[in-house]
C-alpha cells in the first residue's frame, strides 16, 4: 500500500509499506478514505518529539471504511463507515474505566504517561498511522464509531481529534455562565476550543495569535474578539486592560511546544538533551489568569520541559488542567450540537490534498503558507 512516511525532521514522503494485517482477535484493518494533518504532527514533523523513527507512518485523525475484522470483534462489521479517535485504548483498564481513554494502561508499554495514538512515534506506542490506505485499529469494539449517515466526512474527521479536543480543552476550563475565555492559538485546536467555550456558557471569548487571517477566522467561526501578538509589546497587559486587570476567569493554551520553536527538551533513552527555551504560550496563560481562575492546557509539549512559572500557579491558586483529549468522550454531545445545526467542525478544513503530495501538505501547514488552516489527505 502507499503509506506517508517520516524521513528526519522536515522530510516525509509516501512510500511503499505491506499492507497491515490482522495480528490479535479484537484488530480491525480500516481502508482509510480521508486523514487530517495536526498540529500534533507537526511537532513530530519539526523532529521534537522523542523516539520518533525513520519509516514511522503519521496520522491520527481517521476516517475509512471496515476491510476485515478479527474474529472477536463485535461491534463492526467489513463495509461500516467509521470514525477512529486519535486514542488507541483497552476500554477496561483501572484508567479507562474512569473515562481516562488517553492515559489507557494497557497499549503502551514504553511510557508512564500517556496512553496510545495512531502514528505518533514509539513514545506513545510505536503504532503506524492513518496517513496511508490501511490503518490496523487494536481494541475494534472499544475505539471507532460507525459514522451516522447524515454526518458529513468532513465533520466526522473533525471528530476525530481537532474539534473535540477544542470542546475537551473548553469542559477542562469548568467555564461558569459569563466567564471571560482567553485562548492562545487559533490553530483548529483554539478556534474550535474558542467556539466550543460559547456551548458552555462564556460571556466573553478572546482568541490570541500571530497570524491575521487565522484570528479572522476566529471571528468568522469562533465569534471571538482578538488580540494579534504583533499589534501588542506585551500581550499579558493587554489580557489584563481588557478584563478590568483582573485577568481572564479560563485561558486555553492550544499551541503548545512550538510556541517559539525551541520549547522542547528531546529525551533519548537515558540522555537528556536540552533544546532550551521556556513554554512561552504556557506561561502567558499562567500569567494572564485571574487570582483562582483555571488553565487548561492542550498544548502538547515532550516529556520534559522547564521553566514553567508554577510559582505563580501556587501564588495565585490556579486550578491547571490537562490531557491528551479522551475524544470519544465527547461525541454524543457534540454529535447533538451538530446535528442541531450548531457548528459545522468541517469548516475547519482548508484543504484538501491527495496522498501523493502530502509532502506539500506538511510543508504549507507547518509554514502556514496560503491561509492554511488545516489540510485534509484524500487517499
Ligand atoms: P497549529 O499549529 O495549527 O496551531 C497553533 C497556533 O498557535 C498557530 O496558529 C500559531 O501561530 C499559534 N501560536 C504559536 N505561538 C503562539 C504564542 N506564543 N501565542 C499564541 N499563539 C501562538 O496546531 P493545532 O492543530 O491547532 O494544535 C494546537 C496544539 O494542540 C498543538 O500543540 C497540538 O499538538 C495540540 N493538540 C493537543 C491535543 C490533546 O489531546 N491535548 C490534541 C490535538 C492537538
Ligand atoms: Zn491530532
Amino acid at each position: 500500500m502507499r503509506a506517508m512516511t517520516y524521513r528526519g525532521p522536515y522530510k516525509v514522503r509516501v512510500e511503499e509499506k505491506p499492507e497491515p494485517t490482522i495480528e490479535h482477535p479484537n484488530d480491525a484493518i480500516v481502508r482509510v478514505t480521508r486523514a487530517a494533518i495536526c498540529g500534533s504532527d507537526l511537532h513530530l514533523y519539526h523532529g521534537l518529539m522523542p523516539d520518533t523513527r525513520i519509516g514511522h507512518t503519521f496520522g491520527h485523525e481517521i476516517i475509512g471504511v471496515v476491510e476485515e475484522v478479527g474474529p472477536s470483534v463485535q461491534n463492526l462489521s467489513p463495509g461500516d463507515r467509521v470514525m477512529v479517535p486519535f486514542n488507541i485504548y483497552c476500554g477496561s483498564c483501572f484508567f479507562c474505566s474512569r473515562g481516562l481513554y488517553s492515559n489507557c494502561h494497557n497499549v503502551n508499554p514504553n511510557a508512564t504517561a500517556a496512553g496510545g495514538i495512531y502514528g505518533y512515534s514509539h513514545t506513545t506506542g510505536g503504532y503506524d498511522g492513518g496517513q496511508a490506505e490501511f490503518v490496523r485499529v487494536p481494541f475494534a469494539d472499544v475505539g471507532p464509531s460507525v459514522i451516522p449517515d447524515w454526518l458529513d466526512d468532513d465533520d466526522a474527521l473533525m471528530l476525530t481529534d481537532a474539534f473535540s479536543t477544542g470542546y475537551f480543552g473548553a469542559q477542562l476550563g469548568d467555564i461558569s455562565e459569563g466567564d471571560t475565555v482567553v485562548v492562545f492559538g487559533a490553530g483548529p485546536v483554539g478556534l474550535a476550543a474558542a467556539r466550543s467555550a460559547w456551548f458552555m456558557g462564556a460571556g466573553r471569548v478572546i482568541v490570541i495569535d500571530h497570524l491575521d487571517y487565522r484570528l479572522e477566522k476566529a471571528r468568522t467561526f469562533a465569534f471571538a474578539e482578538t488580540l494579534a501578538l504583533s499589534e501588542h509589546k506585551d500581550i499579558v497587559v493587554a489580557v489584563k486592560k481588557a478584563t478590568e486587570y483582573l485577568g481572564a476567569d479560563v485561558v486555553i493554551d492550544a499551541v503548545g511546544a512550538e510556541a517559539d520553536g525551541s520549547v522542547v527538551q528531546h529525551v533519548t533513552g537515558a540522555k537528556l538533551k536540552l533544546l532550551g527555551g521556556s513554554p512561552v504560550a504556557l506561561n502567558w496563560a499562567i500569567d494572564s489568569a485571574r487570582k483562582g481562575g483555571t488553565v487548561s492546557v492542550l498544548g502538547a509539549y515532550g516529556p520534559i520541559h522547564t521553566a514553567v512559572k508554577f510559582g505563580d500557579v501556587v501564588n495565585k491558586g490556579l486550578t491547571l488542567r490537562s490531557n491528551q483529549a479522551p475524544v470519544k468522550r465527547q461525541w454524543p454531545r457534540l454529535l447533538e450540537h451538530i446535528q442541531a445545526g450548531h457548528v459545522r467542525p468541517g469548516e475547519l478544513l482548508s484543504h484538501r490534498i491527495p496522498l501523493e503530495y502530502i509532502a506539500e501538505g506538511y510543508h504549507l501547514f507547518s509554514a502556514k503558507l496560503d491561509d492554511c488552516i488545516k489540510p485534509t489527505i484524500l487517499m
